[in-house]
């Protein structure tokens, strides 16, 4: 049996199609530039960041640093959140660390993010409330500050920076950072905004390493395994 389509699905044939063209040419111009663009990449890859960041469309990490193939290792989700039993992050970050080896680990919120405006609301948008309730956490520790601003738009700007803030802590709270920290000297942890409507990145946080912000979440390790 043949089922019949909506008129939107044959618009859409074409629509993917430009990227496939698109990518055609970017992969000449790289060509142009440097005859062994590709070929070098292919068998190694040691990027010196990991890049944690929102997934929304607008915030394309390696556009918005000037990075190429290589250099970055990306980690994205709603929100840009580091979640301790999120074994899909925590993955990223252990290989991202140990493996790798990277020097600097960026959490990137951003202005206008619509899940930090999402868990500020009281909307139940299903599945997506579990993820967001880590959200409303940040908007509970910091409801005083949040509350003096009178201006909504402005409230929310700040929450964007508070969570991005908040990320940085929990990822310096993971025993996979603080191991490395004793081990390695590494990894730099920082907390940028971006600002959708300027293109311009803006530092808020940076946590050096050995400088856990809390005591209570300092793990200990045996020398053996340092
Ligand atoms: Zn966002």
């Amino acid at each position: 049996m043949t089922e019949r389509l909506p008129e939107s699905s044959i618009n859409g044939m074409n629509e993917y199609r430009k990227l496939l063209l698109a990518n055609k040419a970017w992969a000449q111009e790289k060509l142009d530039l440097r005859p062994d663009y590709f070929i070098r990449l292919k068998d190694v890859q040691s990027p010196a960041y990991l890049w944690i960041g929102c997934s929304d469309s607008r915030v394309p990490a390696e556009d918005i640093t000037g990075t190429e193939p290589g250099e970055l290792f990306v980690h994205r989700n709603v929100a840009n959140l580091v979640i301790h039993t999120d074994i899909n992050l925590m993955s990223v970050v252990e290989y991202a660390i140990d493996v790798l080896g990277v020097r600097h680990v960026i959490i990137c919120g951003h202005y206008n993010c619509g899940g930090v405006k999402a868990a500020m609301s009281r909307q139940s948008f299903g599945l997506i409330n579990k993820w967001l309730r880590h959200i409303k956490d940040v908007y509970r520790n910091y409801a005083r500050e949040l509350e003096s601003f009178t201006d909504p738009e402005a409230r929310l700007r700040r929450l964007i920076e508070l969570n991005t803030i908040e990320q940085v802590r929990n990822l310096a709270e993971t025993s996979i950072v603080q191991k490395s920290w004793l081990k390695h000297g590494r990894p730099w942890l920082h907390g940028w905004v971006y600002d959708i409507r300027t293109g311009l990145l803006q530092e808020l946080t940076l946590i050096r390493p050995g400088d856990l912000p809390d005591d209570i979440y300092r793990y200990e390790f045996p020398p053996e395994s340092l």
